[in-house]
């Protein structure tokens, strides 16, 4: 009798054991769902900066609270968390000259 009281036991906490890593993984997957839910990282008004993350809701930026949110702009190249990406994809456009060629140069008579 004592053998199958010890197997019993030893079953039991076994599936409570394996339920509980089970609820947990459940858990874990559901929470990182809803996290990549938030579109703060593709937004236009996200800055990359922590000491401003958002210039529209700063309070909400990057939180569960942003899901949804109705100020929502798709990034364009020029958004400011987009900086470095931008010059190395329009070359053409941060290599153009920003002297004008049209206009002579100030005549200096340093030294003269
Ligand atoms: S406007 Fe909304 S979606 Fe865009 S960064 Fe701010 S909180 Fe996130």
């Amino acid at each position: 009798m004592t053998v199958f009281i010890c197997c019993f036991l030893t079953w039991t906490l076994m599936f409570l054991f394996l339920g509980s890593i089970g609820f947990v993984l459940r858990e874990g997957v559901h929470q990182l769902q809803r996290l990549h839910q938030i579109p703060c990282a593709d937004c236009e008004f996200f800055t990359n900066d922590y000491r401003l993350k958002c210039t529209v809701r700063p309070c909400v930026a990057c939180t569960e609270d942003a899901i949804g949110c109705t100020d929502f702009e798709p990034k364009t190249c020029f958004a400011n968390s987009c900086q470095q990406h931008c010059s190395r994809v329009h070359k053409a456009y941060t290599a153009k000259p920003i002297t004008n060629s049209a206009v002579p140069p100030l005549a200096t008579r340093i030294g003269s």
